[in-house]
């Protein structure tokens, strides 16, 4: 199938007199003819359902879906993109671990590996996307377990070369985790270019409407989880009576040990409600997707025509530092625009806080056109040495481009920067 028709047909197929759409299977918990039956299945959990907080048929069904659209083997949803990205580095790292990540990064997931993450014990080492492939492997220590990198950055815009840091990763045997938010599996699927695991925060794109949060981690299956740089996975897991995940699931073995034991106890599961809504987004996420493009493209040249305007970042602008690497990975530049407003911070929120139709919310990938100024709201918690790394300036303003009619979008821009 292609993308557009398993956006609507993966992971629910209905067989004679079943309902056409995919049914809430609203329950905690699920029956079982004798206390053996339940035994066998804590011996081996792929066999049925247990208990809604790590596995649920409605969840389910939307999980086969986005492994399908993302290329992978196998996806587990989480209640957040945030519990996503951690659960997709504990499975891997430890304490007294460490990962590197690039810099440009969503603002909470800065947050997390900063500091959260460094109070457990895992040490975040930072690199630039543009690093060479030589200098990415510089930074590798002996105790360095993966790769991390968002494929068009929240909100620098940058587009990874996932290619270049898979190859790094894959030269000292881990796996390249990649954060597909913004890209949505629409415009690129990161494991066709050597990815091993993609996370999404399904809020975004995915989601689509702003209605609820959610994440979702797809394993590529692909990775060689035995090549001796991960003893929890070859080992027995002493939490799940000796079995050995890559001896028992072979190439499942990193969603289902991210089921096992992370979802197990953690349990960031979304509910079937949540995964009903999810799928609804999922069904028109390629005529979206499409549109949003075509909004942000005439947005993007828009702001580069206008002498108010610094400087525009948007993969789709033909002179700009990302538009080789955008045409290489993404097949659209997607809806999400970074303007300068000239002036600095002044002038950047008098023109927010005059559109009037585009509203100033904490929130991108709206079906409803939404600006915000990340360096007074995600990026709030950075110190200025973080900021500069992460390319972040006061004069910045993360512009989401929605699916109204692109000219009372324009319009409605053009009376915000007279305000100026
Ligand atoms: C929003 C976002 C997240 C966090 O997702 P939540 O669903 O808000 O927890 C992670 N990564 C990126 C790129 C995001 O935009």
């Amino acid at each position: 199938m292609k993308i557009e028709t398993k956006c609507l047909h993966s992971g629910y197929a209905p067989k004679n007199t079943e309902p056409r759409v995919m049914p809430i299977v609203q329950s905690t918990t699920y029956v079982f003819d004798s206390t053996e039956d339940i035994g066998a299945v804590f011996d081996d959990p792929t066999k049925a359902l247990i208990y809604s907080r790590f596995a649920n048929p409605t969840v389910m069904a939307v999980e086969e879906k986005i492994a399908a659209l993302e290329s992978g083997a196998a996806a587990m949803c989480t209640s957040s993109g945030q519990a996503a990205t951690l659960l997709s580095l504990l499975n891997v790292l430890k304490c007294g671990d460490s990962f590197i990540s690039t810099t440009h990064i969503y603002g909470g997931t800065m947050n997390l590996f900063a500091f959260t993450l460094k109070k457990m014990g895992i040490e975040c080492i930072f690199a630039d996307p543009s690093a060479s492939k030589g200098d990415i492997l510089k930074a590798f220590k002996p105790n360095t377990k993966a790769v991390f990198g968002e494929t068009l950055a929240n909100p620098q815009l940058s587009v990874l070369d996932i290619e270049k840091f898979a190859a790094a990763a894959h030269e000292k045997g881990v796996p390249l985790i990649v954060d597909n938010t913004f890209a949505t599996p629409i415009l690129c699927r990161p494991i066709e270019f050597g990815a091993d695991v993609v996370v999404h925060s399904t809020s975004k794109y995915m989601d689509g409407h702003a209605l609820q949060v959610g994440g979702v981690i797809v394993d590529s299956g692909k990775f060689d989880w035995a090549n001796g740089n991960f003893p929890d996975f070859t080992e027995p897991d002493e939490s799940y009576h000796g079995i050995s995940y890559t001896g028992t699931y072979g190439k499942l073995a990193y969603i289902l040990k991210a089921r096992m034991q992370l979802m197990r106890d953690f349990g960031a599961y979304p509910s079937a409600h949540s995964a009903f809504l999810l799928n609804l987004g999922l069904e028109t996420l390629p005529v979206r997707m499409k549109q949003y493009c075509e909004n942000a493209q005439i947005v993007a040249e828009y702001f580069a025509a206008s002498d108010k305007i610094d400087a525009v970042v948007y993969p789709g602008l033909k002179d700009g530092a990302n538009y080789a690497l955008a045409r290489k990975y993404l097949s659209g530049p997607s809806g999400i625009i970074t303007i300068f407003v000239k002036g600095g911070k002044a002038n950047a929120v008098k023109f927010m806080d005059s559109l009037k139709l585009a509203s100033n919310e904490v929130h991108v990938c709206d079906i409803r056109t939404c600006v915000l100024h990340p360096a007074s709201a995600t990026h709030r918690q950075l110190t200025s040495g973080q900021l500069k790394a992460a390319g972040i300036s006061d004069a910045q303003i993360r512009f989401s481009v929605g699916l109204e009619n692109v000219e009372d979008i324009l319009e409605d821009i053009a009376q915000a920067l007279r305000e100026i």
